[in-house]
């Protein structure tokens, strides 16, 4: 017998394959290749049990859904102290590549947008003779099915084209949140912004945060149990861009996008959602994925301020 779940994946998949609205991103060059009827929708338990339906094998970059995890490295790394001294956890309601830092001490808003994600990679160390982004990619392959490799040309595309990152990045030095020249922690930004995942992978990630940091499919420990809710606590409040507030009010679930099309969502102590598709709403989410998380929440009764 088919599973239910597989089932209302299925209808999820058909309701929304031929809805063409949005836009795939264009401003990093590489991105814009990308085939825009490519879905993928996954579920996957605490238990390590995945339901997947469509494009869910399919390889893209991670692009800002990485800024989530490498957000609990630097909490691994440096301890909450010293992290919230530096970048701050409040909505900053401004685009995700604003040059804005908070007045007086220079501090990114919070780590979900590019300043605080430039700020955050900058807090990982290099340690037993590993790079740092040695050390985020290995992080952030332990959340997922397997080990995740950088896509070479999506990471040249951003690092020709990131004047942006860049200035920032000086912004960052200017205030010594970055206690050190920035080129460096920028090439780590964009190769951590251009790591590949599968819509699987993204499920699993989000399924190891519902976990407690334990991921449910390799049985390894990923993220340290305590900084658990400080990650859940910024997806939850800054996840989804400029929809953030829209998002946890109509769908509840703390969550990450990225500009590649994918959306993570998870239900705490319960499961991991991944969707992948690349068109765009204005505000930089994946359309198709704002639909299906829509819907899931309501069908499947996931809203995490209504429990069931
Ligand atoms: N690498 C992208 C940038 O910094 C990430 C954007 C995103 O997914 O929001 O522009």
């Amino acid at each position: 017998m088919k599973s239910p779940v597989t089932q209302v994946l299925k209808n999820l998949h058909q309701r929304y394959a031929s809805l063409h609205d949005g836009k795939v991103a264009d401003y990093i060059p590489e991105l814009a290749k990308v085939d825009p009827k490519l879905f993928g929708i996954c579920i996957a338990t605490r238990d390590g049990h995945l339901y997947e339906v469509g494009d869910t094998r399919h390889k893209f970059t991670i692009q800002s859904i990485s800024k989530a995890l490498s957000y609990g490295l630097a909490l691994e790394d440096r301890g909450e102290d010293h992290v919230t001294s530096r970048i701050g956890v409040e909505p900053s309601g401004d685009a995700f590549n604003a040059i804005s830092l908070k007045p007086g001490n220079g501090a990114p808003f919070n780590p979900m947008i590019n300043a605080g994600a430039i700020a955050t990679c900058g807090q990982v160390l290099k340690k037993d003779g590993q790079t740092r982004i040695d050390r985020i990619r290995e992080y952030l392959s332990r959340c997922a099915i397997g080990q995740l490799d950088i896509d070479e040309d999506v990471y040249r595309s951003e690092s020709q084209t990131g004047h942006r990152n860049r200035a920032i990045g000086w912004m960052l030095r200017n205030f010594d949140i970055i206690e050190e020249e920035p080129r460096d922690i920028l090439e780590t930004y964009f190769q951590q912004c251009s790591l590949r995942v599968n819509c699987a992978d993204l499920a699993v990630m989000a399924a190891t945060l519902a976990n407690q940091g334990c991921n449910p499919v390799t049985g390894e420990r990923a993220i340290a149990h305590e900084y658990v809710d400080n990650v859940l606590g910024v997806m939850a409040s800054c996840g989804m861009y400029d929809w953030s507030g829209e998002w946890i009010y109509r769908v509840g679930l703390p969550a990450k996008s990225g500009v590649g099309g994918g959306i993570l969502a998870v239900l705490p102590g319960q499961l991991g959602i991944g969707v992948f598709s690349p068109p765009l709403d204005d505000q930089g989410n994946s359309v198709r994925g704002i639909k299906v998380c829509m819907d899931l929440a309501r069908e499947l009764a996931l809203h995490m301020f209504n429990p069931s």
